[in-house]
């Protein structure tokens, strides 16, 4: 018998993964397969403080992923991946498997919304691929296809939820995230990324526009910038407005390319700063009673990666 548990502190870990998501075939691309074999390996081999729930799931419906993307858009992926592959964009390659592993990772992360909201859990990873932040509306971009955490974000708002917070602690702005909630109240975006940096966006003015005016905070951090910078940030700028939004759920661009070993950027932080990330949010989490969902995003160094990744759902409620 499935044991009941309470949003906000009383569920389990869990984790989220499908083999489905191998199928994004990227070729010798930093984007690769590899990254979530070496996640799932190291879970298999770790024994975390409490059981973790392992998440069966299942793939999205166009509908669903249709709650953020143009159908033209979405149908336009599909053909691609159809026709046997092609370029998105000059950084984004799909193969013939990239559409149907782009909608088990959109599913994977739905059913731990659901997970969430039924109170099984308290927080979910999800080691999905491909990525999504950088996901726009009718544009895939910058390895993203569609975009993971928008998509959550507006089906628990279809579902009830009132109030969702998204971290973005990758070392990239999620422009796609960003955009899809730049007039919106209800989502509270809060990016830390490198910059100068691709996509270029995310300056510290970007602060939402109409209704959603002060619900985005970006903190663009120099190169260099590590555990010491990310941890002022959060107690200083983010956690108090944090608190203030009052969010009942909480979804997090986890992205490990902010890790200090990573080949793609130069931030610096360490498995242990991403742990201490980690705790800030759980403990946010238990005050105000919103349960985490965590969903990848970047991250190329794979020991890193795996280490942080473990890191991160040991400091999870
Ligand atoms: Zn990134």
């Amino acid at each position: 018998m499935m044991e009941e548990g309470h949003a906000g502190g009383k569920g389990r870990k869990g984790f989220a993964f499908s083999e489905m998501c191998l199928l994004h075939e990227t070729g010798g691309h930093p984007e690769s397969k590899g990254r979530l074999r070496a996640i799932v390996d190291a879970i298999e081999g770790t024994r975390f403080s409490g059981p973790l729930e392992m998440l069966r799931c299942r793939s999205a419906s166009v509908d669903e992923v249709a709650l953020n993307h143009a159908v033209d858009y979405i149908d336009q992926v599909k053909s691609l991946c159809e026709a046997g592959g092609g370029y998105l964009d000059p950084d984004t390659v799909v193969s013939q498997g990239s559409f149907e592993a782009a909608m088990w990772a959109v599913g994977c992360v739905l059913d731990a919304v659901t997970a969430v909201m039924d109170g099984r859990c308290s927080s979910v990873f999800c080691a999905v691929r491909p990525p999504g932040h950088h996901a726009l509306r009718s544009r895939g971009m910058g390895f993203c296809l569609f975009n993971n955490v928008a998509i959550a974000a507006k089906y628990a708002r279809k579902r009830g939820i009132g109030r969702v917070l998204i971290v973005d602690w990758d070392a990239h702005h999620g422009n796609g995230t960003q955009e899809a909630f730049y007039e919106d109240p209800t989502v509270f975006y809060f990016s830390t990324h490198q910059s100068p940096l691709y996509p270029g966006t995310g300056m510290a003015h970007e602060t939402g526009k109409g209704p959603g005016l002060g619900y985005t905070l970006n903190c663009p951090l120099s190169p260099g910038s590590g555990d010491e910078e990310f941890c002022r940030i959060y107690d200083e700028v983010f956690l108090p407005k944090a608190h203030a939004f009052r969010p009942e759920l909480i979804l997090i661009s986890a992205g490990y390319d902010s890790h200090r070993l990573d080949p793609l950027a130069s931030l610096r932080l360490s498995t242990q700063g991403f742990q201490g990330l980690a705790s800030r949010i759980a403990e946010l989490s238990k005050e105000v009673g919103a349960p985490i969902v965590a969903v990848l995003e970047g991250g190329y160094n794979l020991s890193a990666l795996r280490d942080s990744v473990i890191a991160t759902i040991e400091a999870f409620p």
